[in-house]
């Protein structure tokens, strides 16, 4: 199947430059859509499986803030890069990955559990900083997937925002696989309701509602979605597979 898996590419589009105008363009409309700000949404550039070659590419295209899912991999990207790219954690942490992953990131999207949050805050001590985090959020209740129950979450955040180095800057879902965006709203809308329900239980505001990849972001930013996660849609297939 060389000619079909090549006409696919093609139609993903082989440019990263343009892809990156043309995501910019489809989250603008998303916006306008949704009565938002365009400069409310950012683009995270999610370059797991990809080279640091095509990471070049989209920072000289004025991509700065990138995802990566996994810390070995980030390790040995990172240091070749341009220093000035910004490098975010979207993936399942491990205990054992902390150390690593307070050197690499700026943020880290995937805390799901009040045990994986008690070790970052313990190895950012050990760092002299602070951690801004998303709490992963399993919505749809998927066996497959990681991240909190809703109800677990709600019963674990005031311990969560006890610890001394995290700062909690909002929530994060990975929403279940659809052949249509459409039928993943009802997800989306549910994140941003229990952000509501955390805000009241915290008595403060959370900014950061990170929701939506390559087939439902529009959907995503026109539920609320202030962080996007773009990865074949700006790169290209990956040179492996989802686990
Ligand atoms: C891989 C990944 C993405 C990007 O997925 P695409 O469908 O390639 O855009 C977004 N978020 C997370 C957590 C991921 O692991």
């Amino acid at each position: 199947m060389l000619v079909n898996r090549a006409r696919l590419f093609h139609a993903a589009g082989v440019s990263i430059p343009e892809n990156i105008s043309q995501l910019q363009a489809r989250i603008a409309a998303a916006c306008e859509r949704a009565n938002r700000s365009p400069a409310e949404v950012q683009l995270l550039a999610v370059s797991k499986g990809h080279s640091t070659t095509a990471i070049e590419k989209a920072a000289a295209a004025g991509q700065v803030v990138f995802g990566e899912s996994k810390v070995q991999e980030a390790k040995a990207k990172i240091p070749q890069c341009p220093g000035r790219l910004r490098w975010q954690m979207i993936g399942h942490l491990q205990s054992n990955k902390c150390r690593d992953a307070v050197q690499l990131f700026e943020m880290i999207q995937s805390v799901d559990s009040l045990h994986l949050a008690e070790e970052i805050s313990r190895r950012c001590e050990q760092a002299s900083r602070t951690m801004p985090v998303l709490l992963e959020v399993n919505v749809a209740g998927e066996s497959s997937k990681f991240g909190y129950a809703p109800g677990r979450l709600l019963e674990e955040l005031e311990s969560l925002n006890a610890l001394p180095r995290l700062e909690i800057h909002g929530l994060m879902t990975i929403a279940p696989y659809v052949t249509l965006a459409e039928k993943a709203r009802p997800f989306f809308r549910e994140l941003k309701e229990l952000k509501q329900r955390c805000e009241d239980r915290l008595g403060a505001p959370l900014p950061e509602l990170s929701m939506g990849m390559s087939g439902d972001f529009e959907v995503a930013v026109e539920e609320g979605a202030t962080i996007v996660r773009v990865g074949t849609a700006l790169f290209g297939e990956r040179h492996y597979h989802r686990s």
